[in-house]
């Protein structure tokens, strides 16, 4: 195929970053257009499983991630009170024995990393895109600030709101019930509460339930994610740590010390996902990342699975003669694993990284 593709990604997030790393790897330059004013990440951390490290490995950016991640092997699992249930090695998700493992990473840190490998030219800030047109060889972009662009390939890498997506369904987010809230703490915050700094430990209540994920050289912090039944679906939430507490009454006091000392701001969410779609891609437009398949988090696969679309669609490119055929390609070999991980995903476990249906 010609390498001269005007190639456009819509979102500067996991997706769209990790597109256009895959898409310079094979020489084809992209331009990324992103609606913030600013790339920034939440503070939280991000499960990478050994698939995305193998692509990492491809793309070169192997050692800066190992470098900025902590090499998790075990998950533990605990009463609320903090008693050990039980301590495993991580799932298999590959055929491969040996892939019992995940790094966990700071996201600000992932996303930094996957960003620096592009041109900065290559990166447009501020363009939130309102609207895709397809025309009969090529698609036209438009912008909220009043600036379009024509490209041969577009892809939409632009979240679970994706404007593209509404080209393919009608579909709506789905609330999960659900909110977390997350932050960092320093190591010497939850020494009490863990016995392998390297492992993710889950406290596990009822319906409330604590998650303490190493990041950072040495797990010089960690990420505090606290998973709690709720019914407010608002997507822009605010919590007060005696809420919180609140939903942790039944739970060890060191647990509820960690949370009331909490002095960064915390994340909160409601979780939502969205339910497989029969078709996402078009002759010169793709969806990719959550865009096409967004899921509940408790498998840990969302960005992952970004990641690997990414390098999917820029093998089905390889292959392909025409755009059309490459976006059926990437298509027919992305949604039969996405669509079951999002279906699975829906099952009510709150830790289950295993791919089991
Ligand atoms: C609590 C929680 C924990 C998670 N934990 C994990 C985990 O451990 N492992 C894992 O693999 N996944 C995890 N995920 C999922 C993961 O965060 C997502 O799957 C991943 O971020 C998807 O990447 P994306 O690039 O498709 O979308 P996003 O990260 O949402 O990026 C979309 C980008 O597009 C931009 N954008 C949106 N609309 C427009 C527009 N109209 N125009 C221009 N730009 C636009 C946005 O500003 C954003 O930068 C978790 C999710 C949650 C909520």
């Amino acid at each position: 195929m010609n390498k001269q593709l005007r190639v456009v990604i819509i979102g500067g997030g996991i997706g769209g970053a990790a597109s256009a790393i895959a898409l310079q790897n094979e020489g084809i330059p992209a331009e990324i257009y992103e609606q913030a004013k600013a790339i920034k990440e939440v503070g939280a951390a991000i499960v990478l499983r050994p698939a995305t490290m193998r692509l990492f490995k491809k793309w070169g950016i192997y050692d800066e991630i190992v470098h900025k991640s902590v090499h998790s092997e075990f998950m533990e699992i605990r009463t609320e009170k903090g008693d050990i249930v039980q301590k495993e090695r991580w799932p298999l998700i590959t055929e491969n024995p040996d892939e019992n493992w995940a790094e966990l990473i700071h996201r600000a840190d992932l996303l930094d990393t996957l960003l620096a490998q592009i041109p900065s030219d290559s990166i447009h800030l501020n363009h939130k895109c309102e609207s895709i047109i397809e025309h009969e060889n090529d698609v036209e972009v438009r912008f909220l600030n009043g600036t379009s662009v024509y490209a041969d390939l577009v892809i939409a890498a632009d979240g679970i709101h994706s404007v593209a997506r509404k080209m393919f369904s009608d579909d709506e987010p789905v609330f999960a019930r659900e909110h977390t809230y997350r932050a960092i703490v320093n190591r010497e915050e939850v020494l009490d509460l863990i016995s392998d700094d390297t492992a993710i430990t889950l406290y596990q209540g009822d319906k409330t339930h604590v998650l303490l994920l190493p990041v950072r050289p040495g797990a010089a912090q960690f990420s505090v994610d606290v998973i709690v039944p709720s019914e407010d679906s608002s997507w822009r939430l605010k919590v007060e740590k005696e809420e919180i507490l609140e939903y942790l009454k039944d739970f060890s006091p060191k647990i509820q010390e960690l949370i009331n000392n909490i002095e960064s701001t915390i994340d909160a969410r409601a979780i939502h996902d969205r339910k497989p779609i029969e078709c996402w891609t078009s002759n010169y437009i793709t969806l990719l990342g959550d865009a096409a398949h967004a899921t509940q988090p408790n498998q840990g696969l969302g960005g992952n699975m970004a990641i690997e679309d990414a390098d999917a669609l820029v093998e089905a490119l390889r292959e392909a003669t025409t755009i059309p055929e490459a976006l059926k390609k990437y298509e027919a070999h992305r949604k039969p694993i996405t669509s079951k991980i999002q279906n699975l995903s829906r099952q009510d476990q709150v830790l289950d990284f295993s791919l089991k249906s």
